[in-house]
């Protein structure tokens, strides 16, 4: 059978590097922007958790190069809060440009190496049992087996594969934490991930005005390694949907 995904083409620099947006496309129901195929498989998959009594909503889909980019040098001069390893709160005017780096690292991606630059990554809840009102955060203690997303963390690990979806950060690497509620559409990012490079990378920062950039130049083959590289590998079930 012919995989409903064959037309996942690879991805121009611009597009790899969260520099284009022409890849994905913005949709209404559910509210989010993502390549094509992985928003039809977002789509398929929603209506399968549906039946089970989970809503599945998007709540960060594509993130453009810029927005990132504002994300990072928000943390690094500490507009917005930076946490450590154990979740701690830390105070960036304390650390070193080389420990700022180090700690942004850990939650969040260098401008042009997030996977939600790719439109095959998104971050997902549970509407049904999400705060009514209020910020939605993103914690990993909600996602453990007596948290508010239990239900949905056992159905994605059971069933996200059927539609093309895995979890890249399922455990801690040495680099990105564990982000039960990052999901990614293998057809698509497979090919992203092989398509993207520690060159590229370096040439999509090399005009950008990035906090810490001397720091990040320096080290920016360790760091692609470590945070970008290294993720879970996604399961041949989730490469070939059914
Ligand atoms: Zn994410």
């Amino acid at each position: 059978m012919q995989s409903p995904y064959a037309n996942s083409a690879v991805l121009s620099e611009l597009e790899l590097t969260g520099r284009a947006s022409s890849h994905v496309q913005q949709c209404e129901q559910p509210r989010c922007t993502l390549h094509c195929d992985a928003l039809l498989a977002l789509q398929t998959m929603s209506r399968a958790a549906l039946a089970d009594g989970i809503e599945i909503v998007p709540i960060s889909s594509f993130r453009s190069f810029e927005q990132q980019l504002w994300i990072w040098n928000a943390k690094y001069k500490g507009e917005r809060i930076l946490r450590g390893r154990d979740n701690s709160v830390l105070d960036s005017a304390a650390l070193s440009p080389a420990e700022r780096v180090a700690a942004i690292l850990v939650w969040s991606a260098l401008p042009g190496a997030s996977r939600h630059h790719w439109g095959s990554d998104c971050d997902l809840v549970d509407r049904r049992t999400a705060p009514a009102q209020g910020p939605i955060d993103l914690l990993d203690v909600d996602f453990a087996p007596d948290g508010r997303y239990a239900a949905l963390n056992d159905w994605l690990g059971e069933r996200a594969t059927d539609y093309g979806f895995f979890r890249p950060y399922d455990q801690d690497r040495g680099g990105v934490l564990p982000e039960p509620w990052h999901l990614s559409f293998a057809p698509v990012a497979g090919p992203a991930l092989a398509a993207m490079s520690a060159d590229l990378l370096r040439s999509a920062l090399a005009q950008a005005p990035l906090q810490g950039g001397e720091i990040v130049a320096e080290q920016l083959p360790e760091l692609y390694e470590r945070y970008v590289v290294t993720v879970a590998a996604y399961p041949s079930r989730a490469a070939r949907p059914a």
